[in-house]
């Protein structure tokens, strides 16, 4: 996985993107980067298999495809300089979706 998703907000605060923000969140909200789409299918969510909306939306929000590495770098920076305390992670059921969320979490941690 070299990609990972994260929103807006997040870029934001990571200084990834241009985004004006009254309260910046403290939580990085990312989610796995597949092309693949979810096979548990909720009909109201953009990711489901059955749904033609673009992957970048979860509910109101955009989560943009970054590089991977970028990302676990300047999570580490912000959570030293006491910008973000969390992560969120989003998944998706597709083949390999548990190994994948283990390589993201493992990726976070170790760079910690
Ligand atoms: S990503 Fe979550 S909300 Fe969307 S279809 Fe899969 S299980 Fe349902």
């Amino acid at each position: 996985m070299k990609k990972v998703r994260a929103s807006m907000g997040t870029l934001g605060v990571l200084g990834l993107e241009l985004v004006e923000m009254d309260t910046p969140p403290t939580t990085a909200y990312l989610q796995i980067y597949t092309e693949k789409r979810c096979n548990a299918n909720c009909l109201f969510c953009a990711q489901a298999k059955g749904s033609s909306a673009e992957l970048t939306h979860i509910a109101r929000g955009m989560y943009m495809p970054v590089g991977l590495g970028l990302v676990v770098e300047r999570l580490g920076m912000a959570y030293e300089r006491g910008y973000i305390a969390r992560a969120c992670i989003q998944t998706a059921l597709y083949d390999n979706w548990w190994e994948d969320t283990v390589y993201l979490i493992r990726s976070i941690r170790e760079k910690k």
